[in-house]
């Protein structure tokens, strides 16, 4: 009795369309049926949706091996082309069959390899299968190509930085990128960016909090140039560049430092990425103690700066700091937050008894008629204010002691963080930070901080 190996392939080679392997596997059996061969359970199936790509088919390397073990008397495709990719592949499949007496049967018409018509014919139908399994391959990469160089989205999931038609930028992403690249550029370590970010709420486009090396690619990425790249080429994109090529070239001198790439590595320079110059508005840069100056932050150098402002970097961060916890006073909630330390304090008992016994005494004394009540009136108008204005004399103190107590648990806090903590809480704390020229005086320059304005974020419920 003939043992029939039913073979089916999925594949999009021809038209664009999955053949079923539902219906393969069916028109080939009923065909085996017809013949009256018997047919091994379950049918080899392999699923091969590129056709062209050299790709393994372990289904049909296993009936290679059965024939070879004289397991198989027939085998039956639905069609000759889902048996073979290549011609290359029949050549060595026919000998075979040959070899082992196999007959090969398809629905679309039966091809007797045993002679030299039927093996001719497998040929040329093989060589037709392979020539348009070609002729689709060659037209997807003219088309790939032809997309790239007209700078267009190649499809996909949806860019970062983009709406999904991969052209047009969504405005608050595209902010996002520059923000980042900015505090990079800046001197501010991926990771810090990656955890403020995190911390403000952002996400990716999986809706996932950032992680650093993403975050990276999608800055070094020539999407964000306004290229498309295609092949190893770049051709210019259709979308417009959210940053400049020279600050990507920067970004991947700094990011590709090994330096820093190490993780965990503290950001040096405190300031950095958030303090702006107030002349031109460029970013300052941390500068190194020179001859002449104590390490600073500088505004840079045209083109990238006015070069014009200085200030020095251990004050300027340390007037910072202090007037962060500062506004503990009225931010306190948030600060507390941010630093992971709770502010509590008992507000004080006010003490007004007296008062409160003379208003008694008064009235007591009008009940007995020793006043009038136009004197009575007056006296506790008068006892009233004191009154008032004691209670509010308490409740502010009230507020300075606990504010008081706030910072120093704040200030405390502050100096158990690592460097790279503190960075991030002050990105978080703070919005941006810009450094006025400095007065012109006589003699010596001396630290001014009023030079120095924080510009804070909205925090939600701060009264
Ligand atoms: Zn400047």
């Amino acid at each position: 009795m003939t043992r029939a190996a039913l073979y089916c392939r999925i594949s999009r080679d021809r038209d664009g369309e999955a053949l079923g392997v539902e219906r393969q596997a069916t028109d080939t059996r009923s065909l085996a049926l017809r013949r009256g061969w018997t047919v091994i359970e379950p049918p080899y199936v392999d699923n091969d949706v590129s056709a062209s790509s050299g790709r393994r088919r372990p289904a049909y390397s296993r009936l290679v091996a059965d024939i070879e073990a004289g397991k198989v008397g027939a085998v039956v495709v639905y069609r000759l082309d889902r048996l073979h990719r290549r011609p290359i592949e029949l050549e060595t499949f026919m000998p075979l069959c040959e070899k082992h007496g196999v007959a090969l049967a398809s629905v679309t018409g039966d091809v007797d390899l045993a002679t030299d018509g039927g093996r001719l014919y497998a040929r040329i139908m093989g060589a037709v299968a392979a020539s348009e399994a070609d002729a689709t391959a060659t037209r997807q990469r003219r088309k790939a190509q032809e997309t790239a160089e007209n700078g267009g989205h190649h499809g996909g999931p949806r860019p970062y930085g983009f709406e999904a038609d991969g052209l047009t930028v969504s405005p608050h992403e595209a902010d996002v990128i520059r923000d980042a690249t900015r505090r990079i550029l800046a001197g501010q370590s991926l990771r810090s960016v990656t955890l403020a970010l995190n911390r403000a709420g952002e996400c990716g486009v999986s809706g996932k909090p950032f992680q650093a090396a993403r975050l990276a690619r999608i800055l070094l990425g020539p999407r964000v140039i306004g290229l498309r790249a295609h092949n190893g080429a770049t051709y210019p994109a259709q979308w417009p560049a959210l940053i400049s090529e020279t600050d990507q070239i920067e970004l991947r001198a700094i990011l590709r430092d090994p330096a820093r790439s190490m993780p965990g590595r503290p950001a040096r320079h405190l300031l950095a990425g958030l303090v702006r110059c107030g002349h031109c508005g460029a970013p300052m840069k941390w500068k190194g103690a020179t001859r002449r100056n104590r390490a600073s932050y500088a505004c840079m150098a045209p083109p990238r700066g006015c070069g014009r402002i200085l200030i020095r970097a251990d004050k300027a961060e340390a007037s910072v700091i202090e007037r962060v916890i500062e506004r503990n006073f009225s931010g306190r909630r948030r600060v507390a937050d941010v630093l992971g330390s709770p502010a509590s304090t008992e507000p004080a008992l006010p003490d007004l008894a007296a008062e409160r016994g003379r208003l008694d005494a008064l009235a007591d004394a009008y009940a007995r008629g020793d006043v009038t009540l136009e004197q009575l009136t007056r006296a506790t108008a008068a006892i009233r204010e004191r009154i008032a204005d004691t209670e509010e004399r308490i409740a502010t103190a009230a507020y300075a002691r606990a504010a008081a107590a706030a910072s120093e648990s704040l200030r405390q806090r502050w100096t158990e963080l690592t460097e790279d903590e503190r960075r991030t809480a002050l990105a978080s704390l703070v919005k941006s930070i810009t450094v006025q020229p400095a007065a012109k005086r006589p003699g010596r320059p001396t630290f001014d901080p009023s030079r120095i304005a924080i510009e804070w974020p909205d925090f939600d419920g701060e009264e």
